[in-house]
């Protein structure tokens, strides 16, 4: 029998649309179960590393004269399928929904230790034990020394690492020492299920046991929106199903947002689990975030809390999925893959047949739209738990009041009142630096990245510049470089002006400033908020504030400057304004000391704002939901954006015209309602969707716009253009993009730019 039988299709992590067929390795005979397993092939010049997605039929011998000869596949890397079962589907399904290729999708799904080809690392433990020999020698060793001590302890059986570092210092060198007389050996040993009893939470009030119950009589699927106030105890429910989930003998994966998994959240977890809870985030290094993949893989980890890509995690036992604010942007990936966790985790639940439980105090208009029209069962939480009383929301008109790096003079009597009763104070202002701009005021000049359409922020006090796109810095000039003047002034307000504002206001109480500048290393926002600890004091800082970390004296919330977000083109600036205030306002009074919050504006009017204080987040999202029903945007629109950038825009531009020339599109509108969307889509940038059908079959439902340049036309030294596709109906679009993106990639025009293509997506930048 000839060696290799078959052909293997391995998908690679190359951005083309296609597996690429392999002959076995030399000395396999590859079946089925070679499918989901890694492949190490040769590939042009070099090897990369792919997982086999499928196996061929029998390599036909002799070979049909002009095909080319299949190369060798140089090893298959695992001895079991890394994907199989659900994972395998629910990829193939992310691959076809994103229209990205099979392999890149593989390859974003495996921690990067895995992509790179490492062996799936052991999950189990190591532990020492004394060899037969080595009980009989125990007696002979030297008295006393670390040998003899170490050989004692083991005496009694095994002992694992962990544990011999708590018993006995330096016990490394003698069990090397040991181990060179062949007294003592190291085994594995499965890894340590120990963890603290279980603590006891809180009784359940009557919403949050209502809640539990829902989730825990779910047969199978399930997708449930628990929308609770802030402070009203969703973390309890998920506890609570988490622990109905265990007991049943299932696994259970918790998502959370970039800036909620602090170590906080995650003693919490532990404390209450009485399992050991599984981390998965980027400050993790690539070993432990191999680990914790495979210690899911085995079904050894239990529960996995993790980040945006924790929702690849292997679930063998699953039994429930939960997504902690559910509403959060980062949950979308904005490059590579551009999934949406929260999405994918709901594709997963319905596949493995567990519930989905997305949690939010401010759901996102998607989500609600599902929950009002039946599609997901609707949770509410309406009270604060416990003692906390909501926070009283204060709308403070700061037109012609003198401000102090943004403060008014009430807003400063009022912090200074509240620490004066000895309460924290969070300072809210989602604008990090020193400044936003940096002008002459001679000459009108202001500072501007070479590389983007954005102006530099002033940072450092005013003597650094930098840019928060592309994070070109450079010093500040000392003069304007147009007209030589010395006039340069700071415009605007950041974090790091309001700091040194209310550090020279309020010196006799700690400032602590916490944003992307202060908090690079991991645990750095924990050490801020520890220096403050229960004592008087103020926070200032950028939206990371706005959750994750619990921070019980906090008596008064200052948002300064809301104003930016009401005005924005963006059609999703309302929600994502709205969102923010919010949770924001949810960190004040969470304990038993009450809460205030001031909103500084100057559109006290603005009916975005009069909404959300008379009628909070539902009465926002009620309008919202209609607004966008009216205007044809998500959700009753689906949109699709092909981005192109290049050196030049014309490079951009011709792709972008190609791919639209591909489309075989009818005319989408009749004469007046191109008018009228026009009208729209000057003020927001997209375009409603035609509400029938008009001539030319399916993709007349499907409305194109564009090319048109980006919000920010360039960046990183890029000219970006976009094209962007909508449609009222989903399936729609996925028709038109299933002919439309393989085509794509044929185009002469896609080899001069760098393009993608964003299903759904969130931002349209
Ligand atoms: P959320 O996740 O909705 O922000 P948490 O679950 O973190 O709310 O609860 C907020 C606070 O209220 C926590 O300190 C929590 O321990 C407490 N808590 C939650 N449920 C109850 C309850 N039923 N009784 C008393 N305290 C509760
Ligand atoms: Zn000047
Ligand atoms: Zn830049």
């Amino acid at each position: 029998m000839p060696p290799s039988a078959s052909t293997l299709q391995v998908a690679l992590p190359v951005p083309l649309p296609r597996v690429f067929d392999y002959r076995p390795p030399a000395d396999l005979v590859a079946g089925e179960d070679a499918i989901g397993r890694r492949v190490r092939v040769p590939f042009g010049p070099r090897e990369l590393c792919g997982v086999v997605a499928g196996v061929g039929a029998p390599h036909v011998e002799p070979k049909p004269v002009d095909a080319p000869e299949l190369r060798h596949a140089l090893a298959l890397l695992d001895e079991a399928p890394l994907f199989h079962g659900e994972l395998l589907e629910s990829l193939r399904w992310l691959a076809r929904y994103t229209h990205a290729p099979l392999g890149e999708v593989f390859a974003t799904a495996l921690p990067a230790a895995l992509r790179h080809g490492e062996p799936l690392p052991d999950t189990h433990a190591w532990a020492w034990t004394l060899t037969p020999e080595g009980s009989r020698e125990v007696e002979r060793l030297r008295k006393g020394t670390r040998p003899r001590r170490l050989a004692e302890l083991l005496q009694a059986g095994p002992r694992d690492e962990d544990a011999l570092d708590l018993l006995l210092e330096d016990w490394r060198s003698a069990a090397r020492a040991l181990a060179k007389r062949g007294l003592a050996e190291r085994v594995a040993v499965p890894a340590s299920r120990i963890a603290p009893e279980p603590q006891a939470g809180p009784e359940l009030n009557a919403e949050q046991q209502a809640a539990v119950e829902t989730i825990v009589a779910a047969d199978g699927f399930a997708p449930v929106l628990l929308e609770g106030v802030t402070g009203s105890g969703k973390t309890e429910v998920y506890l609570r199903a988490i622990a109905d989930c265990l007991a049943r003998g299932k696994q259970a994966l918790v998502l959370v947002p970039e800036i909620g998994l602090t170590p906080q959240t995650l003693a919490r977890f532990r404390a209450r689990l009485g399992v050991p809870v599984h981390a998965l985030h980027s400050g993790l290094n690539d070993n432990a975030r191999a680990r914790t993949w495979a210690a899911a893989w085995r079904g050894e980890a239990r529960v996995i809390v993790g980040t945006r890509s924790a929702v690849f995690t292997p679930l063998p036992d699953a039994g429930l999925i939960v997504v902690d604010e559910e509403h959060d942007a980062s949950y979308k990936q904005q490059d590579g893959i551009r999934y949406h966790a929260r999405d994918f985790a709901l594709v997963r639940g319905k596949a493995l047949g567990v519930p989905v439980l997305l949690g939010s105090a401010t759901p996102s208009l998607e989500s609600l739209h599902n929950a009002q029209s039946g599609r997901y069962t609707h949770l509410r939480l309406s009270k604060r738990a416990g003692e906390a009383k909501p926070p009283a929301v204060r709308v403070v008109d700061v037109r012609k009041r003198p401000l102090q790096a943004g403060l008014s003079p009430e807003t400063l009597q009022a912090i200074d009142h509240a620490l004066h009763v000895g309460g924290q104070v969070l300072v809210f202002k989602n604008r990090r630096g020193y400044a936003p701009a940096l002008l002459c005021h001679d000459c009108g000049w202001s500072a501007h990245c070479k590389r983007c359409d954005a102006t530099m922020t002033v940072h450092a006090g005013g003597r650094r510049l930098q840019c928060h796109h592309c994070g070109h810095r450079q010093p500040a000039p000392l003069a304007c470089p147009d007209c030589g003047g010395l006039a340069l002034q700071p415009q605007g307000i950041g974090t790091e002006r309001l700091e040194e504002m209310l550090a020279e206001k309020f010196a006799a109480f700690p400032v602590v400033r916490v944003d992307r500048g202060t908090t690079q290393r991991k645990d750095a926002m924990e050490r801020h908020l520890d220096a403050l600890g229960d004592a008087p004091g103020i926070l200032v800082g950028t939206q990371i504030l706005a959750k994750g970390h619990d921070l019980p004296h906090l008596t008064l919330v200052v948002v300064v400057g809301v104003d930016e977000g009401l005005f924005s083109a963006d059609f999703r600036a309302g929600e994502k304004l709205a969102q923010q205030l919010i949770q924001v306002a949810g960190r004040a009074g969470r304990a038993e000391k009450a809460g205030e919050v001031w909103l500084q504006t100057h559109h006290p009017e603005h009916a975005l704002l009069q909404t959300l204080i008379h009628g909070g987040y539902p009465a926002f999202a009620a309008n919202e939901l209609a607004m966008r029903e009216a205007a044809g945007f998500p959700p009753f629109a689906h949109l699709a954006l092909l981005r192109a950038e290049a050196q030049h825009v014309e490079a951009a531009q011709a792709f972008l015209l190609a791919a639209k020339a591909q489309i075989p599109l009818g005319p989408p509108f009749a004469k007046g309602e191109a008018i009228a969307a026009s009208a729209v889509r000057n003020a927001t940038g997209i375009s409603p969707p035609l509400k029938k059908g008009g001539p030319g079959g399916f993709v007349s439902e499907v409305e194109l716009h564009g090319p048109m340049p980006a919000p920010m036309p360039r960046r990183a030294g890029f000219q970006r253009m976009q094209l962007l596709l909508s449609s009222p109906n989903r399936r729609t679009l996925h028709a038109a993009l299933d002919a439309w993106v393989p085509a794509l990639h044929e185009l002469p025009e896609a080899r001069k730019v760098r393009w993608s293509l964003d299903v759904d997506p969130v931002d349209l930048y």
